[in-house]
């Protein structure tokens, strides 16, 4: 399915509504899952479990639980041999930001091309495709 299609169809907010069975790791304040429409096989999402848009509206309590999972994020990519990647968090909801649930991107590698591109050409994991990288991503985490 093309991420765009997936947008439309959106009837809640899928980080407040849609996360229980994504999750590979929380804290008291955030989550940290996988991208269902990925840039990179191993994208992963750092998500506020309050559902905020903007970084202002986080308390520091929640902005401390982001970056610890942004470091156990990056350590995870690191494990499978991706020691570079690009942290993206995108404020507001004028930047390309698809879901406006505020979400922090760990995507391996450099550059990620032109964002806001990337709806019209992003596809969402098959129900396969989400269970094998939901299990490899445990696995190697060991969380
Ligand atoms: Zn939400």
């Amino acid at each position: 399915m093309k991420y765009l299609t997936y947008l439309k169809n959106l009837k809640v907010c899928p980080f407040c509504e849609d996360i229980k069975g994504k999750i590979l790791l929380e804290n008291d304040g955030a989550y940290l899952t996988y991208s269902l429409a990925p840039y990179h096989k191993y994208h992963l999402l750092v998500i506020p479990k309050r559902h905020v848009e903007n970084l202002a509206e986080l308390t520091w309590e929640e902005h401390i639980c982001m970056t610890a999972l942004f470091v156990t994020g990056v350590k995870t990519l690191g494990k499978l041999g991706h020691n570079d990647c690009t942290l993206l968090t995108r404020d507001s909801g004028s930047l390309g930001k698809s879901i406006k649930h505020l979400h922090g991107h760990i995507i391996p590698g450099g550059f990620i091309q032109d964002t806001s591109l990337n709806t019209a050409v992003r596809k969402i994991l098959s129900t396969d495709e989400e269970k094998n990288l939901k299990k490899e991503l445990k696995k190697i985490s060991k969380l």
